[in-house]
């Protein structure tokens, strides 16, 4: 059997995207529902790959065209080309993904010297034709041929000059006609070949075309950027065409169901009369809007609104839509499921399950928690705002404002002058790095989501705008342009890592209504509010109420201090998955700890550690009461000791200028040895975790005191505390096993003097991949598994992360050895597979084990449906990231 290549708009559907690409299915899916769209047919994706693979188009694909030409001059009673009356088509190309870098659409193939005439006999309108075909010669000339298109603009600005007109159409027949010529000779000189006058190859030539954009560089790149796989290829539309040029009583247009940019009710969009394709999006007139067009056409006007209806009603989601009206005629170009910004999203989502058209499951499928995370960041009060100057990439969310630096060196010294900065460079490269940590902002002109810049910049949270094409930056000379305009050193500048947009003033940014409404509820945060922002208020939280219906996943937050703990119980965190304890040792007791550390004997070192120990019951105290009736895992100590200890290399000057005085400090020398002694020359793989826990006597069991007392007094006090303690880089069941014996003890040793009864879980962190192999083993004496994924992917890859991001990880983007960072997104195949070993291990000897995730991970979406998948009890993350996790986990469940 043949493959078939080739497919009439009569035949197709819209779940044929991935063989008829996402334009080409669309007109397929309308015209099987009725709506007026000019007949034609789609050649497959499955076509473009034998071509690209064969180099030539195959044997079989020429033969399916031929037909496929014929059955449509057949059904339009027209030939292509004809020289009485031509058949004229578009070829248009169409991937599964919308995306910049394809060919861009060629209309009116089948125009030539001779089918002129016969398209002005036919019309009775020369304007017409010569309009079209000189558009022709222009469009086939640029993408088919690569022509700068500067070469035909100039001398249609010349043609209007030389007429004194100002619009194209405005063009007489005699300019249009000499137009023409000029345009021909263009292309002769610039390809050194005539422009076809054979329709047929006019459209080979085209459709090969089409086929090669594929694999443009700008084609590629962005492929890489959105992860969009390479092997897709394009299908070619070829449609009959109709035409809005043909005087005031046709126009094109395009239009939205809903509008995009907030969800409001009602039909947006744009029509420009005798206009043809793209001038409608192009600026060269100013357009009309849709109810400009019911009071011209009426009737033409409610047959769109039945159709927009219709489509909406159909594809169950917002329309973007393109038409043409040709002597009164309507059209449906296009459709497409519109793209829309994160509070249209939910708005939308919301409208339509009020409308009874999707359910609350699918409203939860329209929308992601990337949406939700944009909606929480500070955003800028555009009320009183410019136009943005220019837009690039929105690498990394949120809303920053600063004074232009153009060096890292500024950047640094006016940040620490109190000054708010945006580090503008070309791109970055590691050398930046102070000047990016030092900057609020950054803002690239080169480079993409997976720059240098966008990668170290989410890396930190920081505010990021990247690949901003237009603008030109001057790093040795200190200033950039966007055309004329020009950014000086020190001028305000304002960055919107959300949208992309650049401006150069310094915009108010206002706090995020969403947040307040996570924190105080919503009837405070929609007090005053206009009614737009009620109704996201409330689409958002009717969607986060059902994903918490519909989740699996609990999800609990990271949570240092009792602080963040109320932070992250208002964000709805169902407990804290990781309690870090070091923050517990610096500041004020510092001393304490070094105190500790130093200790000559074990009488030193009980006191040191006897004085400590009231603290940390306060500390912990204090957290249960703000996660009364939920768990709260706390992290026994982690970090190498030597980082509660002054710097080696201080200490060393200090004790060197101090011999040379002859004033030697006895202390100082003492402080000095130690930390000599304990260093590490790489302290991420050395004492730290449980090994410290082992050979720190009473280290961790003045932890697991503190903690077990804690409770106690909180039981005392009628509440209901629940703990677990964790144990972390465990790497060998003998590790988990002696330091849960200690711990047992003391907790035994507390209950008993406080005659209660303190059941403490006791688990691990898993995060070496040895831990997870030896699960089987770890899980017979552990309660719980908690996998520390930031450190698990540190040591699968043998990555140190503080190392890697800023300096080679852009390159290993660049090169596609992944497509996002390990550290951004699990890695799946590396990382996740010792996740789903454990879990089973794990399991298979404990069937009582529970398992979560307390690495960053745990907020990221992606991540979070993998380890929904995997089934785990929960995801812990950042408190700010709680409602993301909710939302996505509740997606996971439903999708
Ligand atoms: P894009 O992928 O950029 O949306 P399109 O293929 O939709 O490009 O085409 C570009 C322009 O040409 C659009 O305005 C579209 O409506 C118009 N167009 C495409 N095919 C036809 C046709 N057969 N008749 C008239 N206009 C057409
Ligand atoms: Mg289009
Ligand atoms: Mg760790």
């Amino acid at each position: 059997m043949t493959t078939q290549f080739v497919y009439s708009f009569s035949e197709g559907s819209k779940e044929l995207k991935d063989l008829l690409g996402g334009k080409g299915a669309n007109l397929a899916e309308m015209m099987r529902i009725g709506i007026p769209v000019p007949p034609g047919f789609t050649i497959t994706t499955e076509a473009c790959k034998e071509f690209l693979a064969l180099g030539v188009a195959p044997l079989e694909l020429e033969i399916q065209i031929t037909k496929a030409l014929r059955e449509l001059e057949d059904e339009m009673q027209k030939r292509l080309g004809d020289k009485k009356d031509p058949l004229l088509v578009s070829v248009r190309s169409g991937a599964k993904f919308s995306m910049p870098g394809m060919m861009e659409t060629i209309l009116n193939v089948g125009l030539n010297d001779e089918s002129v005439q016969g398209l002005i006999k036919q019309t009775k309108n020369p304007r017409f034709a010569w309009d079209a075909y000189r558009r022709l010669i222009q469009m086939y000339g640029k993408t088919v041929l690569g022509i700068e298109g500067q070469k035909f603009a100039n001398e249609l600005d010349k043609a209007k000059k030389d007429q004194g007109v100002v619009d194209d159409h405005q063009l007489s027949v005699e300019s249009l006609s000499k137009l023409v010529e000029t345009f021909k000779n263009i292309v002769f000189q610039e390809s050194g070949k005539n422009f076809p006058q054979d329709p047929r190859e006019q459209m080979d030539q085209s459709m090969r075309a089409v086929f090669n954009s594929w694999n443009t560089d700008r084609a590629k790149l962005y492929r890489r950027r959105e992860r969009i796989a390479d092997d897709l290829g394009t299908a070619v539309n070829i449609g009959t065409m109709v035409f809005g040029n043909m005087g005031e009583d046709s126009g094109t247009g395009v239009c939205f169901t809903r509008d995009p940019a907030t969800g409001e009710l009602g039909a947006y969009g744009d029509y420009l009369q005798n206009a043809q394709g793209e001038d409608v999006v192009s600026g060269i007139r100013n357009t009309l809007s849709l109810e400009d067009l019911g009071r011209l056409h009426p009737d033409v006007f409610s047959e769109l609104r039945g159709i927009m209806y219709n489509l909406e009603t159909h594809y169950r989601d917002l329309c973007d839509i393109e038409f043409t009206i040709e002597r009164g005629k309507l059209w449906i170009l296009q459709t497409r499921v519109g793209k829309r910004t994160a509070s249209a999203a939910f708005r939308i989502a919301m409208q339509l399950v009020d409308e009874h058209i999707i359910t609350m499951d699918e409203a939860l499928v329209r929308v992601n928690g990337g949406q939700l995370a944009q909606l929480m960041f500070p955003q800028f009060d555009m009320r009183n705002a410019p136009k943005a100057i220019t837009k690039g990439m929105a690498a990394s969310p949120g809303a920053a404002v600063g004074k232009a630096v153009f060096d890292s060196e500024t950047a640094t010294t006016w940040a620490e002058n109190g000054e708010r900065v945006i580090l503008l460079r070309r791109e970055t490269n590691p050398d930046d790095l102070g000047g990016m940590i030092a900057a609020v902002g950054i803002l690239t002109s080169r480079g993409g989501k997976t720059s240098h810049a966008a990668v170290v910049a989410r890396g930190m949270g920081k505010v990021a705008v990247c690949g901003a094409e237009e603008l030109e930056v001057n790093e040795n000379e200190k200033f950039a342009k966007v055309g004329s305009l020009r950014i000086n050193e020190g001028d305000y500048i304002s960055i919107d890592g959300s949208t992309g947009e650049v401006f150069n003033v310094e915009i108010p940014v206002e706090p995020s209504t969403i947040v307040r409404y996570l924190t105080d509820g919503i009837a405070d945060a929609s007090e005053g509010k206009e009614d737009g922002t009620r109704e996201l208020i409330r689409s958002v939280d009717r969607l986060l109420r059902h994903a918490d219906r519909r989740r699996k996943l609990r999800v609990r937050a990271n949570a240092d201090t009792d602080l963040d703990a109320a932070v992250a119980r208002k964000f709805g965190a169902e407990g804290i998955g990781l309690c870090r304890t070091e923050h517990m040792f610096l500041g004020e007791r510092r001393v304490l700890i070094e105190r500790v550390i130093l200790a000559k004997n074990n009488e030193h070192r009980e006191e040191a550690l006897a004085a400590l120990l009231p603290l940390q019951r306060e500390d912990f105290f204090n957290i249960f009461k703000e996660m009364d009736g939920h768990t709260t895992t706390i992290r026994l100590l982690d970090p190498p000791l030597h980082e509660f200890l002054p710097n080696l290399a201080d200490l060393k000057v200090k004790s060197a200028l101090a011999r040379e005085r002859n004033q030697v400090i006895e202390a100082d020398e003492r402080l000095l040895y130690e930390v000599e002694k304990m260093y590490e020359s790489n302290p991420m793989l050395g004492l730290r975790g449980v090994r410290l826990g082992l050979v720190s006597p009473g280290l961790y069991e003045l932890q697991v005191r503190a903690i077990a007392e804690a409770m106690a007094d909180r039981i005392a006090s009628g509440a209901n505390p629940k703990v677990e303690i964790m144990i972390p880089l465990v790497g060998s069941h003998m590790e988990l096993k002696i330091t849960r014996l200690a711990a047992e003890e003391v907790i035994q040793e507390v209950a008993r003097e406080r005659k209660i009864e303190l059941p403490i879980e006791i688990g691990t962190m898993i995060e070496l991949p040895r831990a997870a192999l030896t699960a089987n083993r770890i899980g017979l004496v552990a309660d719980f598994f908690s996998f520390g994924t930031n450190d698990l992917t540190q040591t699968t890859w043998g990555f140190s992360r503080d190392d890697v991001e800023a300096e080679f990880f852009a390159k290993y983007l660049e090169l596609g050895v992944f497509t996002i960072s390990p550290f951004e997104t699990i890695d799946q195949s590396g990382v996740g597979e010792l996740l789903i070993i454990a879990t089973e291990r794990g399991k298979s000897v404990n069937p009582n084990l529970h398992f979560g995730v307390c690495g960053e991970h745990g907020g990221d979406p992606e991540s979070i449906h993998f380890f929904h998948k995997v089934g785990l009890d929960y995801v812990s993350c950042s408190p700010f990231r709680v409602p993301i996790a909710r939302l996505e986990a509740g997606r996971a469940a439903v999708s």
